[in-house]
């Protein structure tokens, strides 16, 4: 339990019992841990008497996150509600107010409290409240202490989205941000959702043949840059087109993180062309000290974390492509 959470966790109780309609939502292009972390947020204020609403944010949540509580998530972004109907907005997982919507600007009405809660290490820290501890590897683990210290009850429908949250962002308890602190929270919520492997392999074994049909076009564009070091691959609009995939529904992040696997890359990027025109980016790295791509991503006008990184830069794809092997040969010692 950090120093951070044990003040925050007053704070942030107080916040909610003063509440009458709390807001929570999902970040653009949403993993586990922002869905999961919703959802155990809202699970923990209804035990504290209040009412909470996720809005699912702008994209679809996929259907493979089976997570308890996921049928509730109002499908709507923050440009879609009123969020004067709001008195309190617990914003989880999300570095900068970009990944509250792109779509639309986000303003926050004063009549509404913010409390931001997250473990980027570059968070913008734009809550009336903060609670930001880079030192974790998922905004759930932050989410687990915190509940602990609030009284929060742990029953299975919170156990299984938090340890949801904390499998995914350690990549299955694989990075190096994992610590004995975290295997003793998935050690507690696995007592209390002993069905956990049925939700992963729900989520993990949901490929398509159609998702194949992208990793194989983003393959097949691989170029590698600085003796193999950084390697990137694209997907355009035309060849989504062409192939009459569907480009919003795949991440270039599944890309990346495949990549990685290389022996020789450094530094692995795939970006992919949206429909609007710009281009969606995700890295990966091994070696955080020498690599760390959130660096890159932060150059670029996004965030993330040192081993994954993301930004969306409004670019054609050749000039985007040119932008991220000029900045990163301007950052790190090839
Ligand atoms: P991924 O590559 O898996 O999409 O994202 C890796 C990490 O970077 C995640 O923690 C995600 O929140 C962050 N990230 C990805 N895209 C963006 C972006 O456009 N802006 C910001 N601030 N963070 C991003
Ligand atoms: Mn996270």
């Amino acid at each position: 339990m950090s120093d951070i959470i044990r003040q925050q966790a007053p704070v942030i109780l107080a916040e909610i019992k003063k509440a009458n309609n709390i807001l929570l939502h999902c970040h653009p292009h949403s993993d586990p841990d922002s869905v999961g972390s919703a959802l155990a947020m809202k699970f923990a204020v209804e035990q504290l008497g209040k009412k909470a609403t996720v809005i699912r944010g702008d994209n679809e949540i996929p259907e493979a996150f089976e997570f308890p509580g996921v049928e509730a998530i109002i499908k709507k972004s923050y440009g879609e509600i009123d969020p004067k109907e709001f008195d309190l907005f617990i914003i989880l997982d999300s570095s900068t107010p970009n990944m509250v919507s792109f779509k639309t600007p986000v303003i926050f009405p004063e009549s509404m409290k913010t409390i931001v809660i997250d473990h980027h290490v570059n968070n913008a820290k734009y809550g009336s409240i903060n609670c930001v501890d880079p030192s974790y590897p998922a905004t759930a683990q932050i989410l687990f202490d915190l509940f602990k210290e609030m009284g929060i009850k742990l029953n299975h429908d919170i156990a299984l989205n938090l340890f949801m949250g904390i499998y995914t962002d350690t990549g299955g308890f694989k990075y190096a941000a994992v610590t004995s602190a975290t295997f003793a929270a998935a050690s507690e919520l696995v007592s209390f959702a002993p069905d956990f492997a049925q939700t992963i392999s729900a989520m993990e074994n949901s490929n398509t043949k159609e998702k194949f049909a992208f990793i194989s076009l983003a393959l097949s564009s691989l170029k590698t840059y600085f003796s193999d070091k950084l390697a990137i691959t694209y997907v355009s609009k035309k060849q989504f087109d062409d192939y009459k995939l569907d480009g919003e529904e795949y991440s270039p992040s599944e890309i990346s993180s495949l990549l990685r696997t290389v022996k020789n890359f450094d530094i692995s990027i795939c970006l992919i062309e949206s429909v609007d025109g710009k281009a969606r980016m995700s890295s990966r790295s091994k070696d955080s000290i020498k690599f760390n791509v959130s660096k890159l991503a932060v150059a670029l006008g996004g965030g993330g974390h040192k081993n994954a990184a993301g930004a969306t830069i409004d670019l054609p794809l050749s000039e985007a492509i040119e932008k991220v092997v000029k900045t990163a040969e301007e950052l790190y010692n090839f």
